[in-house]
């Protein structure tokens, strides 16, 4: 059987359990055998100004997974120059692990919604499976807005791709602005992550906060 394995990109800051959840469920329906956790370094759909250092978050990454076997880190984004765009990004990995994988890419149904934004959205598609997560709180996905970047059948197969994932209302923004209010995180994110967190001392200055940004 075809090896497969799933790129995760994010901000990652900080990584927390439904990022967490969702990918052990999705390796899980899909019969996963790795799932690689890329923090990005300047993710171009977002400010910023919001971001923790790549290090910390990679850190976090780091330290959420540990004792996974499953998952993995790559610091390929957070080394790379400037933006990270997801097509560069997917193509590099289909170029190293070989063609004969079968290769996922996983995202949330906001940046499902998003896509008509994504640099060479269509060749993402055909470079590899597009697999969404649900997420509550976030508006449904506009097909018809799709239509004007990707053909029927790579609108079909997004389709496809959508599953049936734990609804796990937990973002990196409301995390952060719980920090700045000296609110708990705990249950939110993997205690090992909370900690450092508090001993890094992350997250305190208001604009550290930055609620979602609009994209670009
Ligand atoms: P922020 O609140 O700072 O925007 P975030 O919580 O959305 O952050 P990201 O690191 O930006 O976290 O997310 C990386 C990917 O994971 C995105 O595709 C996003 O849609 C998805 N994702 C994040 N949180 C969830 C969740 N609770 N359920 C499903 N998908 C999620």
């Amino acid at each position: 059987m075809a090896t497969r394995i799933a790129l995760f990109g994010g901000s990652f800051n900080p990584i927390h359990l439904g990022h967490l959840i969702v990918a052990r469920n999705i390796a899980e329906q899909l019969g996963l055998d790795r799932v690689i956790f890329l923090p990005s370094s300047r993710p171009p759909h977002k400010n910023g100004a919001a971001l923790a250092e790549g290090d910390h978050r990679g850190q976090m990454v780091r330290l959420a997974i540990a004792g996974e076997p499953l998952f993995e880190l790559s610091d390929y984004d957070q080394n790379r120059p400037g933006p990270s765009y997801t097509i560069d990004t997917v193509s590099h990995f289909r170029q190293t692990l070989g063609l004969e994988i079968i290769l996922y890419w996983i995202i949330g149904t906001d940046s499902l919604a998003d896509l008509t934004t994504w640099y060479r959205v269509g060749a993402l598609v055909d470079c590899c499976r597009i697999i969404t997560a649900r997420r509550p709180g976030f508006r449904e996905v506009d097909w018809d807005r799709l239509r004007s970047r990707l053909s029927e059948d790579q609108i079909a197969i997004l389709r496809a791709g959508v599953l049936d994932t734990p609804q796990i209302e937990i973002s990196a923004t409301d995390i952060r602005r719980r920090v700045r209010e000296g609110k708990s995180i705990q249950y939110l994110v993997p205690e090992a992550v909370r900690q450092y967190i508090a001993e890094q001392r992350l997250y305190q200055s208001p604009a550290a906060v930055d609620a979602h940004p609009a994209p670009s």
